[in-house]
């Protein structure tokens, strides 16, 4: 396969790779050669993986390119090669959610999500990179390495889920999978100019998502493009038994939605402006392309009016009481007992083991989350804190729904800046000021999506957030995919593919 060819393949959309299988212009084996060797290239810059799975990505190709050559009916999907998040777990391949305390477990089971990528044969690329535990907003907080972002490599690609965003922004993959508690779908396709979207809480399964706080966590898709971000939506969603969250008999049909927006009709659909999230913090680009976004969607006919959103803010004080609160119960299981990482002491005692498995197995972040949640759980705060967070949490979805009887879907910038250098950004609470935005829709469990708005004055890409009330995905698909139309338009072709080529030398090394 020459350069051109390689280049040709792996900036196809998924739904392109897709229609290029079915009328046998392409084999899904050429598709993971070409992503095999542009990874090559591309991934000693970016880190986005932390395994590949080539091998048997080959595998599932052939067996797809096979069943094609037969004649068989497919799904849509099959052939088309994935990225999953190391937060998911897949039968056979080691998953560690970037941390030294399950380094080297290799799960005996699928998430429900994997399997139904299995069940719509997309070959698994790889296990992408992200912050331990997913807590974090720049994929530093890994145990193994850091993600970078393509765009500048001396940048982060955002958090927790930066290596989904990275591999899917720079090619190594078209699409892949994340999870998202307070924003770490969508805060990195922000970064990184791709889409990302959180579904509705209880509409994709949670089945082998390793928890990290259960209330708020969502699989959800990444993809270069809202359509291909729908169509991997529409294989993955559906009820699980084996989830008590699942939404039970819920068919989706985001692709459809999506297909409906990219014709760039949006009238009768009333847009509310949140207008607390755009003030201290935000830089100006950022709202610069915001507005630019909100002014696409009024040219298509969307009514746009602002809306003040008393506790939108508050978000985040309560998520950092929650969340806490539930990823120390969570973390609990890990105690050298039953999996991962063993650490015995001289003269262990089942105590000492506990300790010192946790001690050199938990990286600072998970750590202080960990006492955080203990202390908010600790009868002396328990009323004080954490019982007040949920009134509060009460609140917020409140407000939500009283705006959801004047509004379809609420809009605002999906984080208050574009992306920042490695390293720039050391304080903690800093940091968590990242999600201020992306925050309140799991604390409602609601659906919401980021889509570039254009780049900002460095060329970086800027992220805009679209949420609907629960269970109305497909609406977010819809004004998204109208969104990226317009967005792409304007900017004489789509964002995504304005980022540099890695694998050509001198690109941006
Ligand atoms: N960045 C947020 C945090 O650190 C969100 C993480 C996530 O969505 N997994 O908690």
């Amino acid at each position: 396969m020459n350069g051109a060819d390689k280049e040709e393949i792996v900036t196809l959309t998924a739904s392109q790779m897709a229609e290029a299988m079915k009328k046998g212009e392409l084999s899904s084996r050429e598709i993971v050669e070409a992503e095999l060797e542009v990874t090559k290239a591309v991934d000693p810059k970016t880190q986005s993986y932390l395994a590949t799975c080539f091998n048997s990505a080959f595998m599932v190709a052939d067996a797809v390119d096979q069943a094609r050559a037969l004649g068989q009916d497919l799904p849509d999907l099959a052939g088309v090669p994935i990225a999953v998040k190391d937060m998911i777990v897949t039968k056979g391949v080691e998953t560690t959610v970037a941390s030294k305390i399950l380094k080297g477990w290799v799960p005996p089971y699928d998430a429900t999500c994997v399997e139904k990528l299995k069940e719509n044969g997309m070959p698994m690329l790889g296990k992408t990179n992200l912050d331990e535990f997913a807590q974090g907003s720049s994929t530093e907080n890994s145990a193994f390495h850091p993600t970078f972002n393509p765009w500048d490599l001396e940048r982060v690609p955002g958090g927790s889920g930066g290596g989904s965003a990275a591999a899917v922004s720079s090619f190594e993959s078209p699409l892949a999978l994340g999870t998202d508690t307070g924003g770490s779908i969508r805060q990195p396709a922000s970064f990184t100019g791709s889409v990302g979207m959180k579904p509705t809480y209880g509409r994709v399964s949670r089945y082998g998502a390793i928890s990290m706080a259960s209330s708020l966590d969502q699989i959800g898709p990444c993809a270069r493009t809202v359509e291909d971000a729908a169509m991997l939506f529409d294989a993955i969603a559906g009820y699980d038994p084996k989830d008590s969250t699942s939404i039970p008999d819920f068919p989706s049909s985001a692709l459809k939605a999506a297909k409906e927006g990219k014709n760039g009709d949006l009238s009768g659909i009333r847009v509310g402006i949140i207008s607390e999230a755009g003030g201290e913090g935000f830089s100006k680009d950022v709202m610069d392309g915001f507005l630019r976004g909100v002014n696409l969607l009024s040219s298509m006919g969307a009514q746009i009016e602002e809306q003040s959103f008393p506790h939108f803010l508050h978000g985040i004080q309560i998520y950092y009481i929650l969340m806490p609160a539930e990823v120390s119960s969570n973390m609990s299981r890990y105690d050298g007992m039953r999996y991962g990482l063993r650490i015995m002491p001289p003269d262990a005692t089942a105590a000492s083991m506990m300790a010192a498995t946790r001690e050199q197995g938990f990286g600072s972040e998970v750590k202080r989350r960990i006492m955080l949640g203990t202390y908010v759980l600790s009868s002396g705060q328990y009323e004080k804190m954490y019982v007040a967070a949920q009134k509060v949490r009460t609140v917020i979805i409140n407000d939500f729904e009283k705006a959801f009887e004047s509004f379809d879907v609420l809009v605002c910038p999906t984080s208050p800046t574009t992306a920042f250098k490695a390293g720039e950004v050391v304080d903690p609470v800093t940091m968590y000021k990242n999600d201020i935005a992306t925050i309140p829709a799991n604390l409602a469990g609601l659906p919401a999506i980021s889509v570039p708005a254009g780049l900002d004055s460095l060329g970086l890409p800027i992220g805009f957030q679209i949420m609907a009330n629960r269970q109305k995905d497909e609406l977010v698909f819809k004004v998204a995919s109208a969104l990226q139309e317009a967005v792409s338009k304007e900017n004489e072709g789509p964002i995504w593919n304005k980022v540099p080529r890695l694998w050509k030398s001198g690109e941006n090394d």
